[in-house]
């Protein structure tokens, strides 16, 4: 497993605006606050969502559409740079109103309402590069 150290920077504790695009919010949050690495977690509720199991066979998402209202149950992500802007790679446990739950990679979603916190942390810049082996954009670590 490659890894790098990295210090803590600042703790952010905010709320979505009601009707916000879930994972834009985040990024624009980090481009104001110039967060580049980051850990969080989100817990709230939406109105929409859309998650996302990656086939490992065909290397592409197969989406989940859910057109309900729904708890984030859990929610826990991290920000790093993809062609020098701010990604977000977000994992979530959504619940329906049965508390019946859906799970996976997080495309979108539009906020009912939600808290965001997040960990800054300070270091070596952390940058995704394509990986031929998955198909997807893991970390590229630099001081391998
Ligand atoms: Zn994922």
């Amino acid at each position: 497993m490659r890894s790098t150290g990295y210090k803590l920077g600042r703790f952010f504790l905010c709320g979505f605006k009601h009707n916000s695009a879930f994972v834009q919010s985040i990024k624009n949050f980090a481009k104001e606050k110039r967060v580049t690495i980051a850990g969080f977690t989100v817990i709230g509720a939406v109105k929409k969502a859309k998650l996302a199991c990656y086939d490992q066979v065909k290397h592409e998402y197969e989406q989940i559409k859910l057109d309900e209202p729904l708890e984030i149950a859990s929610c826990f992500g991290n920000l790093s740079l993809k062609d020098g802007k701010p990604f977000v790679h977000i994992h979530a446990v959504l619940a329906d109103a049965t508390g019946k739950t859906y799970s996976g990679h997080l495309i979108n979603a539009t906020v009912f309402a939600a808290e965001l916190h997040l960990q800054e942390l300070l270091g070596n810049k952390l940058e995704r590069e394509y990986d031929p082996t998955t198909g997807l954009a893991l970390w590229e670590f630099e001081d391998r």
